[in-house]
């Protein structure tokens, strides 16, 4: 393991690292099973988590969040990746919340923090259609002015916390001739939404216990306040302005859980013995985890010092991308590699390589693909 200091790290956030480790362990990690069979985590776990401040603690406590910064909130992603937890979506409500913070009206700001801060309100973000994933363009979800009311139309396909969201930031097109201009958010409240309706719960290669849903919007009516900023047409710059936070999330995540099966099959190699040797012994087994934990290291360095820039507000688009990029590109990777040293174990389902090698994949998809990752990098060069 990579004992290097994080730089982002003091004291206080020791002992918040310590009480989120207990935390995920006991309410998280302990239940991963039940959840995966039922597709879905506990409603229940939401509250646990509200309660304690995790689920938006870098929100200012006038909005019901516990006032810290984005340190907190990467210190929740590592703890979760740490535990193998991939079932918790308090990655995209945390994305959610932090639309309406940061491009809600005062009025959205105050209604809805404090709800998705304590739990009570569990947040989606609803961009992907059938026919719109990275090209997001081709957004078909209509939101049509009907006096105080928008009547939203359409599907959404691959939704994270789709099964149990109750506000959703729904990307919708306003004007559909006016292009990017004519993209923008609605924050639609789910219960009691008469034409909303949730599809079944996606079955997919891992991630089995979140709940990953298609949804559809038939003349589903929300009032004109809750089209986020007030004004639109502002979607897509919405949704760009807040891709760094998104990105790096998933770049905190993929390399918590690098340094995890590194850390795994250090361990397992050491014990597992063939032609009278441990498999550590072994030259191509050294010097391929040689290899990947001077990647991981080399990593760490940048996702660290992608941390401190989000952190003082400095982090862009483009680092954003790169982060995601690189450290979805080598946790692919390494879930590969460090597999094949638990030959036959590596298959078996039991084993938490096994796990979080199905778990890994969709990193290189979603958040925006790898490609389009490198298409923004390219566009900068
Ligand atoms: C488990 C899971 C959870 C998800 N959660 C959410 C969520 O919460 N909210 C949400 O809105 N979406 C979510 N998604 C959707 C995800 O963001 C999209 O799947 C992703 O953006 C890719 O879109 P697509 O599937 O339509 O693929 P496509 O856009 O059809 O892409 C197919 C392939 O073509 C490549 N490609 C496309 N355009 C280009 C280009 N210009 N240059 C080179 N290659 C290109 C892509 O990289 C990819 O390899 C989730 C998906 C999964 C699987």
């Amino acid at each position: 393991m990579n004992t290097a200091k994080k730089r982002w790290m003091d004291s206080d956030l020791e002992l918040y690292r310590d009480n989120v480790r207990r935390f995920v362990q006991t309410e998280i990690a302990a239940h991963g099973e039940k959840w995966a069979k039922q597709q879905h985590v506990d409603r229940e776990v939401w509250r646990k988590a509200g309660e304690l401040g995790l689920l938006l603690a870098d929100v200012p406590d006038d909005f019901g969040g516990s006032g810290g910064n984005y340190a907190h909130m990467a210190v929740l992603f590592e703890e979760l990746a740490y535990a193998g937890d991939r079932a918790f979506g308090a990655h995209v409500h945390a994305i959610a919340a932090h639309y309406i913070l940061n491009l809600g009206t005062e009025e959205q700001k105050a209604k809805y923090l404090p709800l998705l801060a304590s739990g009570e309100m569990i947040g989606a973000i609803a961009m992907s259609e059938p026919n719109a994933g990275s090209d997001l363009q081709g957004t078909r979800t209509r939101a049509v002015r009907d006096g105080d009311e928008y009547v939203i139309n359409g599907s959404k396909i691959f939704i994270s916390n789709g099964y149990l969201a109750d506000l959703i930031v729904v990307v919708t097109k306003t004007d559909p001739d006016a292009g990017a201009k004519g993209v923008s958010l609605m924050l639609l409240e789910t219960k009691n939404a008469p034409g909303f309706k949730v599809g079944r719960i996606l079955e997919k290669l891992g991630q089995k216990g979140q709940d990953t849903c298609e949804l559809f919007f038939d003349d589903v009516r929300v009032p004109v306040a809750n089209l986020l900023g007030g004004v639109e047409g502002k979607g897509f710059y919405h949704l760009m302005s807040e891709l760094p936070y998104e990105r790096l999330m998933l770049g905190i995540g993929a390399m918590a859980i690098i340094e995890r099966a590194l850390d795994l099959t250090v361990t397992y190699t050491k014990e597992r013995k063939a032609f009278g040797k441990p498999l550590f012994e072994m030259q191509n087994t050294r010097f391929v985890l040689a290899n990947l934990q001077s990647q991981a290291v080399m990593a760490r360095a940048f996702v660290d010092d992608c941390i401190q820039r989000m952190i003082d507000g400095e982090l862009d688009t483009v680092t954003a991308s790169m982060v995601k990029l690189n450290l979805s590109e080598l946790e692919c990777k390494v879930m590969d590699d460090c597999l094949q040293f638990f030959g036959g174990y590596g298959y078996m389902l039991e084993y938490p390589i096994t796990q979080m090698y199905a778990d890994a994949r969709v990193q290189r998809i979603y958040g925006g693909t790898s490609e389009i990752m490198k298409e923004i990098i390219a566009r900068s060069m």
